[in-house]
């Protein structure tokens, strides 16, 4: 692509529509790190008026029949598919990710909108039967109130669309902050319900400082469900304030996936599909594989492989033709990197590939494999979000577990084996709340997605995903 494409300043959307503020943000393109545009910023009066409507527009989406919300949805989804080309280039130039990534995110979001658009009919309350006949039992299923929704930067339309889907099929109402360093796709997946004909306020979309936010909007009396999507440190602080006004809360907050590779299996298939998820949106990923955890038989093997598929990926302005892997989201990330390898270089680790940022402009870091990693280095115990792989080595079963096992998060796991016996064993012992064995199969909008311990509570695909946008009435009628 030889000139740049256009990128437009992002506003809110309060009400049905879309409001400039005198006070905004620089978004910047993570290649260039060029001021690419604007988004505006929300105060307490606009969050204010966004509750308010955000209310009315709950008693009147709530009232919809879920077979015509479903229409309305997957309408939203189509708008959705048929614009990918256009947000795609926008969320590379905001994010950076490879513009084919970006692509498949914004497809995949009509997938996700299209699920929840099916399971709105599903939301099946039952009749228990009751000890006198004359009474009955009825439970019913209604939707929680307006949702105050937080989501983050690394994937800016996939996060949101978990969200707003499963609330919008419930039949509740949403207030989402949405990722201040990437407004604008995120703002494009607003905007497909906004045209699909969703009613005033059911939908609103605010940005601006994430604490002030957070705090105005989750002890709002019009606020009923919180949900985060970002850092276990910021979690814990949500879902403390949550629970100081008795709202109810679902939280995907980080990991540090364990990715087990036994002797028994496929090695250089495993070697290459985990650098393939580990590169994936240059490691941003909160259910990236990032402690690799080997066999001691084959790790030199493991690691041959992993080298070479780590090295023939094609970094890049994510823009451009045959990019596999973009810049990192900002700076934030990219200091994170070099600390994170200065630490391990210091406490005895090898840098196998990689290890560094490009010197060039753009958030870069080199796809890196370090070796030989103690358990006391930061990255065997930070979430890395980022492209470092660490590896270390196992003999026995119980000590992979160990490892596995061994800190707070408990997110996503893999694990590579030809073994039915020890893929059975896995799924009992590991403690996360995914775990998929001799490929990448998680998240995907039928299945459910969430964390364990330190990695937050609830989950966001699969039907439980509804669950959490509906309270449960019991009604006890005597005829
Ligand atoms: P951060 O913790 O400051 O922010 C993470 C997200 O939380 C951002 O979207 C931010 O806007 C939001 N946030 C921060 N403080 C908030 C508050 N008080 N109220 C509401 N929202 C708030 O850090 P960061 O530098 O953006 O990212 C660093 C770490 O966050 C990463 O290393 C990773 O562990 C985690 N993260 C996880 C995910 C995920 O998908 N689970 C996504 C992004 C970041």
């Amino acid at each position: 692509m030889s000139t740049t494409p256009s990128y437009s300043n992002t506003q809110l959307f309060i009400d049905n529509t879309w409001r400039a503020t005198s006070r905004t943000l620089p978004v910047a393109n993570p290649a260039t790190e060029i001021e690419i545009g604007r988004v505006s910023m929300a105060d307490t009066a606009d969050l204010d008026e966004a509750a308010a409507a955000s209310l009315r527009g709950f008693k009147t989406w709530r009232r919809v029949p879920a077979f015509e919300r479903g229409a309305l949805m997957r309408h939203a989804a189509q708008l959705m598919r048929e614009r990918a080309e256009d947000i795609a280039v926008t969320m590379t130039l905001e994010q950076g990710k490879p513009l084919a990534e970006s692509r498949a995110e914004t497809l995949a979001s009509a997938d996700v909108i299209e699920w929840f658009a099916e399971e709105a009919r599903r939301t099946y309350g039952r009749v228990i039967p009751s000890r006198v006949n004359i009474v009955r039992q009825i439970v019913m299923l209604e939707p929680v109130g307006p949702v105050a929704a937080f989501t983050p930067w690394n994937f800016p339309i996939n996060q949101a669309v978990r969200k707003i889907a499963a609330a919008l099929a419930a039949g509740c109402s949403v207030v989402l902050k949405g990722p201040e360093e990437t407004p604008a796709s995120c703002a494009a997946l607003v905007r497909a319900f906004s045209d699909a004909g969703l009613p005033a306020g059911v939908l609103n979309l605010v940005f601006g400082v994430p604490a002030e936010i957070s705090n105005h909007l989750i002890a709002h009396p019009t606020i009923r469900k919180i949900s985060f999507t970002g850092s276990t440190a910021v979690g814990k602080l949500l879902a403390a304030k949550a629970g100081e006004h008795m709202k109810r809360a679902t939280m995907e907050l980080g990991g540090h996936a364990p990715a087990l590779v036994f002797a028994d299996s496929d090695v250089p298939r495993a070697a290459r599909l985990l650098a393939a998820a580990k590169y994936r949106n240059a490691g941003q990923v909160c259910i990236s594989p990032t402690r690799f955890i080997v066999e001691h038989s084959v790790c030199d093997e493991f690691m041959e492989h992993f080298v070479v598929a780590a090295q023939t990926i094609h970094v890049g302005n994510g823009l451009h033709d045959g990019v596999q892997m973009g810049a990192l989201a900002n700076a934030r990330r990219l200091h994170a990197m070099e600390q994170l390898v200065a630490d391990a270089v210091a406490q005895g680790a090898t840098i196998a590939t990689g290890g560094k940022r490009r010197e060039r402009e753009g958030y870069f870091f080199e796809p890196t494999l370090l070796i030989d990693v103690p358990p006391s280095a930061r990255i065997m115990n930070e979430e890395p979000f980022g492209p470092i792989a660490a590896v270390s080595t196992f003999s026995t079963y119980d000590e992979a577990i160990g490892e596995a096992n061994r800190l707070p998060f408990g997110l996503a796991a893999y694990a590579y084996t030809c073994s039915a016996a020890t893929m059975a064993s896995l799924g009992d012992d590991i403690e996360s709340g995914m775990i998929s064995i001799n490929h990448h199969g998680l998240g995907i909008p039928e299945t459910p997605f969430g964390g364990i311990k330190d990695s937050g509570y609830g989950s966001e695909g699969g039907s439980e995903a509804l669950e959490a946008y509906l309270n449960t009435k019991f009604v006890s009628e005597h005829r």
